[in-house]
């Protein structure tokens, strides 16, 4: 029996729960840094046996506590810690210890302990620990992570308690997919309360509202191996082979079959070329000289190298410990026929493109590229190539953001430059929207912008004007016309390029179909301070390099103006400061998103 919850923040909270010795801590003290490195910020909540203290007796805190103050709050420039007196007979109240948490400084709160309580829980089972299983009495179990060869009753789905990432994939996915009571989103008319359409948000928020609305493309098609580049996977491609196809060396050497002990020398009695293999068998003190690739010959089982052989000619001796199977690639290894070579949903690189060519395949079912239709829109902006007018400036905004749709396997409507007239605005979004999955635009929808976007837009869909709390691209258009996503980027180039990062990127990944399309973080040192301001993103163009300690090291392109776009052709990545953070010194841990593969 379980105890009612509520949970009274605006994040998910997931429990681990499991009997003693399962390892729950020890299973934490591994996903906390995989979820760290997928960029996502977590709170514990530990529940802990009666007696326990954080502090130590002697330290002024713990002697101040000591001396009567029910709350006692410690506090340096790196940490603080609130201590509370709060003796009582039964459990803590997990609802009142949750209030506790800066909710908006983390994405999610793991629980450990709190079995009891009906909250959304992972159940760690180890079958060899004999010990009853838990989601069978309890219904808030979401999923159960236990070993390979446990049979599960029910059909609760399962993880592997001993793959760390397929654990951290299940926590990733149940914060994206978890929703508050009524969710605090616009554009989430499904909660049935109104739809704010100007709002300022966050960049999480912007980003799952954004999603929230983005269906993938349904319709595919049969692409040839020399056209899948950037195409993305509908189905999973199912090896009709084994790789490789026989078992065969992995060195230019001699095959032999092993045994322990072995003879001093083996005759040789044949040889074993790549794709001409040797017809006979091979017997106790024989030896086939053979060549990387090679078939292994019949009766052999081991490969020595030929740098470990002293070769006579007609016999050979073999050099060193031997061990069986040695040096061998076994038929199927890299890939079984029937196996999953390539699953479903994942976008094709030069790599895949490779082992799907491996496996035999000419062609294969993509999904249907998304179609993006792009304008620029001001009187101030020209076209290159043609001569600058006084106080004009020439337009990038669409050759960065078709250049980025197409390297995300899209194909791009080019509208141009849109004059600023109502009317040429909302035949462009028109037209825009009956030919393409999305449209983008860039300029016109600052605050107090005067452009006849937003009246266009107005008129012609639903569209909310986001401040999203971040540095550049504060202001940010998106909604739909028609059956068509919409998205007004801000004018300014690099703000543009940001923003697309951040917004259409993961937009255009899901419509395409891929199912990776969560934007990806990966820590690395700061070389030098950065400022932000506290409760905005900011996002510097940064240049992230190897550093000689084997960690990544990461500075600053310099001056970081929002129109200077050398700062994106210097920069290789986007070093990402969170809302919480103010001031960060050289050799802080931050996050960057490297940004190359797209630009
Ligand atoms: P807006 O939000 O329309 O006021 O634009 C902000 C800034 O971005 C202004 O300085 C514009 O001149 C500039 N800008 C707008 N559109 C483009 C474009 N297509 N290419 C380059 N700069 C632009
Ligand atoms: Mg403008």
């Amino acid at each position: 029996m379980t105890t009612a919850f509520h949970n009274p923040l605006p994040i998910p909270v997931l429990g681990f729960c499991a009997y003693s010795g399962t390892g729950k801590t020890t299973l934490l003290l591994k996903l906390i840094p995989e979820l760290n490195r997928r960029g996502l910020k977590l709170a514990v909540i530990k529940h802990a046996h009666h007696n326990f203290d954080v502090d130590v007796p002697g330290k002024d805190s713990y002697e101040l506590r000591k001396a009567g103050a029910r709350q006692m709050l410690v506090a340096s420039h790196v940490r603080w810690a609130l201590m509370t007196e709060d003796p009582r007979d039964s459990d803590p109240e997990l609802t009142h210890l949750l209030k506790q948490i800066e909710a908006d400084k983390v994405d999610i709160v793991l629980v450990e302990g709190f079995k009891k309580l009906a909250l959304p829980k992972v159940e760690l089972h180890r079958a060899a620990h004999g010990k009853p299983f838990i989601h069978t009495e309890d219904p808030n179990i979401l999923a159960v992570a236990c070993c390979d060869d446990t049979i599960l009753p029910g059909d609760t789905p399962r993880l592997d308690i001993n793959n760390v990432s397929n654990i951290a994939d299940f926590v990733e996915n149940h914060i994206r997919n978890w929703r508050p009571a009524c969710p605090a989103l616009p554009l989430a008319p499904s909660c049935g309360c109104e739809a704010d359409m100007s709002k300022t948000l966050s960049v999480r928020q912007g980003i799952d509202a954004i999603l929230e609305r983005v269906r993938p493309v349904t319709e595919t098609e049969f692409a040839a191996l020399d056209e899948l580049d950037g195409r993305v996977l509908s189905k999973d491609a199912i090896s009709p082979v084994d790789v490789p196809q026989q078992t065969n060396s992995a060195m230019d050497g001699f095959a032999f079959r092993f045994s322990d002990p072995m003879p001093e020398s083996l005759s040789i009695v044949g040889s074993s070329f790549a794709g001409h293999g040797f017809d006979g068998t091979v017997g106790a003190g024989e030896a086939v000289r053979i060549m990387t690739g090679a078939p292994l010959p019949a009766g052999a089982d081991s490969v020595q190298p030929r740098e470990m052989a002293d070769d006579k000619g007609d016999s050979v001796s073999l050099q060193g410990k031997l061990t069986i199977g040695q040096h061998v690639r076994l038929a199927g290894e890299d890939i079984a026929e029937g196996a999953v070579a390539l699953p479903g949903a994942s976008r094709i690189n030069a790599a895949a493109a490779g082992l799907l060519a491996s496996l035999g395949f000419d062609k294969v079912k993509v999904n249907r590229r998304p179609r993006v239709a792009v304008f620029s829109t001001g009187d101030e902006v020209s076209a290159p190539g043609e001569p600058l007018k006084p106080s004009c400036i020439y337009d990038s905004n669409r050759f960065t953001i078709k250049a980025m749709a197409k390297r995300l396997g899209c194909e791009v409507i080019d509208l141009g430059i849109i004059e600023d007239s109502e009317a040429s605005l909302m035949a462009a979004l028109q037209d825009g929207a009956s030919r393409a999955d999305v449209v983008i635009s860039s300029g016109g929808v600052s605050v107090g912008d005067a452009d006849y976007i937003k009246t266009a837009l107005a008129k012609l869909g639903q569209i909310g004007f986001w401040r999203i709390n971040m540095r550049p691209g504060r202001p940010l258009a998106f909604g739909e016309i028609d059956k068509a996503l919409f998205f007004g980027l801000p004018g300014n180039p690099v703000a543009v390029m940001v923003s697309f990062l951040q917004f259409v990127q993961p937009a255009l990944r899901k419509l395409a179909g891929e199912k990776d399309y969560a934007p990806k973080f990966i820590p690395a040192i700061a070389d030098e301070p950065l400022r932000s301001r506290s409760g905005r993103t900011e996002f510097f163009r940064g240049i992230y390099r190897l550093g000689d300690d084997g960690r990544l090291h990461v500075k600053t392109t310099g001056a970081q103006g929002s129109g200077m776009l050398s700062s994106m052709v210097k920069g290789n990545c986007l070093i990402v400061i969170g809302e919480p953070d103010e001031q960060l010194a050289a050799g802080s841990t931050v996050y960057i998103q490297p940004f190359a593969d797209l630009l």
